[in-house]
């Protein structure tokens, strides 16, 4: 495959050496003592042990919306069902 310009990095786990792939999850992320949640962050996944890792735009990405949620201090609940053990 023809590769200029960006190239995008995928090293091996730092941990165990796995290949690590590009996913989109809902990450928990902890900022000052709290934790958000937040959904479709491209993270890079270790698929033989799970560890993950952020690029650095993203991470700070996450930091700036973890900074926001802080000063504004605003929580949104919603229904969250569970497929496998509702009660149906
Ligand atoms: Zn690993």
């Amino acid at each position: 495959m023809k590769s200029n310009g960006k190239k995008i990095q995928a090293d091996p786990c730092e941990y165990c050496d796995g290949t690590v792939e590009l996913r989109q999850l809902r990450v928990p992320f902890h900022f000052k003592g709290s934790t958000i949640y937040v959904d479709n962050v491209p993270v890079w996944v270790c698929k033989k042990c799970g560890e993950r890792y952020f690029d650095a735009p993203v991470f700070k990405k996450l930091e700036d919306i973890a900074r926001q949620r802080q000063r504004i201090q605003k929580m949104v609940s919603f229904p969250l069902a569970d497929y496998a053990t509702a009660p149906i």
